[in-house]
């Protein structure tokens, strides 16, 4: 979701620590965005498909309803992924998704023996498969199926996170103060005067402070790297994985402006950023992705990002899903 009341010049006024997601729009918004970014993409094929999944998520999140319990919720991290007991509703996202993604015609056959796997893996073995994607620990066997289980993931925790009051949530020092997981991205607003980290899973946003580093607080020494930067401080760069030079307008202008790595020299660590006043359409997960052009200069360099995309698998430029 792209928050817009806070950018543009005049005064910030009060700064909301927290902006809870809204799903109604969250997932239908991330599809459009998806499919926008992938025309002309050297990742088309895996952009399209997550263009597919972010519908599936739209539809899951219309027909399940989970609810969360008000009496029992804490105000430090009220859904911490790690401890919240998962209620059956985000198997039956799961389920909404699989049905979703199989009457898509565009899925290749690797993808759908991954649907005939997850189809068929009894809940307990789900579960522990849930638990492994919310602890970033998905390996081996669980590549295809991770994306798909963070989806539904996804489609619950965004759901509760949504009916949680903000002044009922405790800020968090590291981590999202809903549900403790990994930014994905920053994004910047008010013409560079404020930012927020965007939570991985439940795409709620809280406030950080500018020009520090995401990981270890410090803010000694913080640079940026746009993707030109990062290129040219490679010897015989190319340019694989960037958007095409005779992509569509909205991927070669706002490849300029729009992202930067912001690195710490004292964790070696980065956080992408994105400049929502660069192009109103940016949405910070899809474009992550998209961008991913940069983490892999960046990782080149030896940065190693801080935060995390659960549609994007560490150390391999696509997931096997496709
Ligand atoms: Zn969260
Ligand atoms: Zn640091």
């Amino acid at each position: 979701m792209i928050p817009t009341e806070l950018s543009g010049g005049g005064e910030l006024g009060e700064i909301p620590h927290l902006r809870l997601p809204r799903p109604e729009s969250l997932f239908a918004g991330r599809a459009e965005r998806f499919t926008v970014l992938a025309a002309g993409h050297t990742l088309r094929e895996y952009l399209e498909f997550l263009a597919c999944l972010e519908g599936a998520q739209a539809a899951a999140c219309a027909t399940v309803r989970p609810l969360v319990n008000g009496g029992s919720l804490a105000r430090e991290r009220p859904l911490g992924a790690a401890s919240h007991r998962r209620g059956p509703e985000w198997l039956e996202a799961l389920a909404v998704i699989l049905a979703e993604l199989s009457a898509a015609s565009a899925l290749p056959e690797e993808g759908r023996t991954t649907l005939d796997l997850l189809h068929e893996l009894p809940p307990p073995e789900l579960e522990a498969l849930a638990d492994r994607v919310l602890e970033n620990a998905v390996l081996g066997t669980d590549l295809a199926a991770g994306p798909i289980v963070a989806a539904a993931l996804q489609v619950y925790f965004t759901s509760l996170a949504a009916q949680l009051r903000e002044n009922a949530i405790a800020p968090a020092r590291d981590g999202c103060p809903v549900c403790g997981s990994l930014p994905v991205v920053g994004l910047v607003l008010g013409d560079d005067r404020l930012r927020y980290l965007v939570c991985s899973l439940c795409a709620t946003q809280w406030h950080h402070t500018r020009v520090q580093c995401t990981a270890c607080h410090s803010g000694k020494g913080i640079s940026y790297f746009t993707l030109e930067r990062a290129r040219a401080a490679r010897e015989g760069g190319d340019a694989e994985g960037e958007p095409e030079r005779s992509a569509p307008a909205v991927t070669a202008a706002a490849s300029l402006t729009r992202v930067k790595a912001e690195a710490c020299p004292s964790c070696k660590s980065y956080t992408k950023l994105f400049y929502a006043e660069s192009d109103p359409r940016l949405e910070p997960f899809a474009d992550d992705v998209a961008t991913l052009s940069l983490d892999l200069l960046m990782a080149e360099d030896g940065w190693v990002r801080h935060g995390v995309n659960l549609f994007l698998v560490p150390g391999e430029e696509r997931s096997p899903v496709q």
